[in-house]
């Protein structure tokens, strides 16, 4: 039997305001357990919440950026639910009306075509603090209690591990993009549960689905659903699918690459949602929708722009704008006047490999763009060939140095001075002389001989293209 994959994703992204979703509190790093904390984050009696206006704005922004109905009213619900770091024994959420509903994200396959993928809602809601489990004793941290998150939730649209990643990417680009969260995956800024399922191929149904937690990169993520999807088709394989696939929280294990159950699902009913009553409904004024309407230069934009104005092939274009501050750098490499087609290859294929291999992003590229346009412009003013400039580039990855100092150090100058190419063009024929007959009585693919000769004796430096214009002037062909 042929199955389908069936994969719904929330995401909360931690919005970059300055202060908590409901206090004043800063959401800075604080050097310090519980120094950001106030009566209202610390749940203490008669503290009542205040709504942030900016988490509401970059609320807004994003969806503008999906396309989505943006509420004029939405309700802040109570969550009830009881946990150490959640001093208040609810969390503030949004529930029957959430700030943004019905948007779409379009996601882009290698090979050109386009998805679009639902998106059912964006709610605001408060974080939840901290537990730190050390030796005997347990305790919270509330610095991050009421920290503003964005929690986004995807229709059930999405089809594959692949699909769940380009998803997750576009929607991390987007946020990054709109500048309304910082998306550091490592430090739990943007956050992923994966909801998944199986059906037969042909069901419309919606089959029992599994919650994977605890996915904090997009090759977890992959290799998370990978194992779900997996352990879902064998035990309908093996007639154990209803006592095996359950409705459940499960937690991937990063070091054995499976998933675990964690508890057991809990329903929308068991938290007890209700209107907060120390809230009044959130009606936004109308000043608020001219203000964020005008959101940025977006991830698609930024790629057909590119194809347009700068005539890159649309999948390069889509790798440079995938990520914000690699469209930055190529545009800062443009500004020096070199061939777009150039700064592609030297940003996508050599520094990308380079940073690759010692793990760097491009944000602490030790070669900036600046640096990397110099490097194109003397391969394109003919001062070194490309092949010298792998070698300049491996050498400025490791030592804080000038472009064209580099080129002097390595002496890697290229000749393509006329009399000295001839020189050394005029040395190989005398010394080949039996070669030369055989080449001029007809035996043409010699040619390629004297040039490799050539270029030998002048240590890979000649310019190629001059080696042979002069080698056939001399040869007289
Ligand atoms: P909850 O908040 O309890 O997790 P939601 O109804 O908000 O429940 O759904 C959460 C996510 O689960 C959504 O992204 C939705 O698309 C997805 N989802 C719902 N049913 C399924 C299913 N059968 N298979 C895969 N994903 C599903
Ligand atoms: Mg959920
Ligand atoms: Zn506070």
């Amino acid at each position: 039997m042929e199955f389908e994959v069936v994969i719904g994703l929330e995401v909360h992204v931690q919005l970059n305001t300055k202060t908590k979703m409901f206090c004043s509190c800063p959401t800075s790093f604080a050097e310090r357990q519980n120094k950001n904390t106030c009566p209202t984050c610390l749940a203490l009696p008669g503290a009542l919440p205040v709504i942030n206006e900016e988490a509401v704005k970059k609320a807004m922004m994003f969806g503008y950026a999906v396309n989505a109905q943006i509420n004029k009213k939405s309700i802040f619900n109570r969550k009830n639910y009881f946990y150490p770091d959640l001093p208040k024994g609810y969390q503030i959420s949004q529930f029957e009306i959430p700030i943004v509903e019905k948007g779409t994200l379009v996601i882009d396959f290698e090979d050109g075509s386009k998805k679009e993928i639902g998106i059912t809602r964006a709610h605001l809601e408060e974080d939840a603090g901290k537990n730190i489990h050390e030796g005997n004793y347990s305790k919270v941290d509330l610095n991050r209690a009421g920290t503003p998150l964005l929690e986004i939730v995807s229709e059930p649209d999405i089809r594959s591990s692949e699909e769940a990643v380009l998803y997750l990417k576009k929607l991390h680009a987007i946020v990054r993009y709109l500048g309304i969260s910082d998306a550091n995956m490592q430090e739990g800024s943007f956050r992923c549960d994966a909801n998944v399922s199986i059906r037969p191929k042909g069901d419309e149904k919606l089959y029992t689905r599994v919650e994977i937690k605890n996915l904090n990169s997009f090759r977890f993520i992959q290799k998370a659903i990978e194992y779900e999807v997996e352990r879902q088709i064998e035990a309908w394989e093996d007639g154990v699918y209803e006592e095996e696939v359950v409705q459940e929280t499960r937690l991937f294990d990063s070091n054995k690459g499976i998933t675990k159950s964690m508890r057991g699902k809990e329903e929308s009913a068991d938290y007890r949602y209700f209107p907060d009553p120390d809230l009044l409904p959130v009606i936004i004024p109308d000043s608020f929708f001219d203000e964020t309407k005008n959101i940025p230069e977006l991830p698609d934009q930024k790629k057909e722009r590119f194809i347009e104005e700068y005539g890159i092939r649309p999948y390069d274009a889509a790798l440079i704008t995938s990520s914000m501050e690699t469209a930055q750098f190529f545009e800062e490499m443009l500004r020096h006047g070199i061939s777009a087609k150039n700064a592609v290859t030297w940003l996508t294929v050599e520094l990308s490999a380079r940073l690759n291999k010692i793990g760097q992003s491009i944000e602490k590229s030790p070669v900036n763009a600046d640096k990397l346009a110099q490097l194109v412009m003397r391969i394109e003013d003919k001062t070194i060939s490309g092949k010298a400039a792998k070698d300049v580039l491996d050498y400025l990855m490791e030592n804080d140095i000038s472009v064209d100092e580099t080129i002097e150090k390595l002496g890697l100058r290229q000749i393509s001075d006329d009399s000295a190419i001839l020189s050394m063009i005029d040395d190989i024929l005398a010394k080949n002389e039996a070669k030369v007959e055989e080449y001029r009585s007809g035996k043409e693919k010699l040619f390629g001989f004297f040039v490799g000769q050539v270029m030998k004796a002048s240590k890979g430096k000649a310019d190629p293209k001059k080696v042979n214009e002069l080698l056939k002037k001399r040869l007289g062909t």
